[in-house]
């Protein structure tokens, strides 16, 4: 396996044998070609979108599924290989929705085993890239969208959407397994991913942290005692202020 996504990184390089978050190698290979389905996914959507085909369970899915992949949020490879199924279905509705030609999608594997091998020889979307300054913008573009995600997805459930938000992140998850780009190019796209984040949090980022607050364990600082972090299920107006959302 290798993961950098975030910051427990191990030896601030990569977690190779076994995630920091305790992610396993096969789930590590699954959320993989989760996220490589999701970028097909993206390339289908793109298209329908541009045929005037817009999807509100393909939003949803885009995102909650984009979600998944996060540090920590589910290590359930049962639940993984759903939503790998789950996209692939949802690829095969628009192809017939939209005629769009999907001969592009790589179909996925009947059994998990298989799956795990599919994960492990694609990699996520952009790992494969030779050029190491176009791969580090790509990485950056990926997790930037994963963050967008998670507040579009939160949003969402909260009744809050944005055509805008997603149209972007199916944009932007659809360029890294597509066509080479000059580096100007994939600058550009993380760039309008940070303005399009600004614009994602801009959707009543209060009600999102509520309800985040009040379904997720928060670890905070506490202003007292600024060394001690402490974990608590229900925040309290106190004397803590919120550091880290950790589901
Ligand atoms: S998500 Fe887990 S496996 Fe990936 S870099 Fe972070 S700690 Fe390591």
């Amino acid at each position: 396996m290798f993961c950098n996504q975030c910051e427990q990184t191990s030896k601030g390089t990569g977690c190779l044998t076994v995630g920091v978050c305790g992610k396993k190698p096969e789930v590590a290979a699954l959320l993989d070609l989760l996220t490589y389905s999701i970028s097909q996914l993206s390339e289908a959507a793109r298209q329908a979108r541009s045929k005037g085909v817009v999807d509100s369970g393909l939003n949803h899915l885009t995102t909650s599924a984009l979600f998944v992949t996060l540090t920590n949020v589910n290590f359930d490879p049962d639940a993984i290989e759903k939503y790998i199924r789950d996209v692939t279905a949802k690829i095969d509705e628009l192809a017939v929705k939209a005629e769009i030609d999907t001969s592009f999608v790589i179909k996925p594997a009947s059994d998990v085993t298989g799956l795990v091998k599919q994960g492990e020889e694609l990699g996520y979307p952009g790992s494969q890239e030779k050029n190491p300054d176009i791969r580090s913008l790509k990485e950056l573009l990926l997790y930037g969208l994963k963050g967008v995600a998670a507040y579009a997805h939160h949003a969402a459930i909260l009744g809050q959407e944005d055509e805008q938000v997603y149209t972007f992140i199916h944009e932007g998850m659809a360029s890294l397994i597509g066509p080479d780009k000059p580096m100007e190019e994939w600058l550009g796209l993380v760039l309008k991913c940070g303005e399009i984040n600004l614009r994602a949090m801009a959707t009543k980022p209060a009600s999102v942290y509520l309800y985040l607050a009040m379904t997720s364990r928060i670890s905070r600082i506490c202003w007292n005692k600024p060394r001690a972090r402490v974990s608590i299920s229900i925040p309290t107006e106190r004397c803590c202020r919120p550091m880290v959302i950790l589901n």
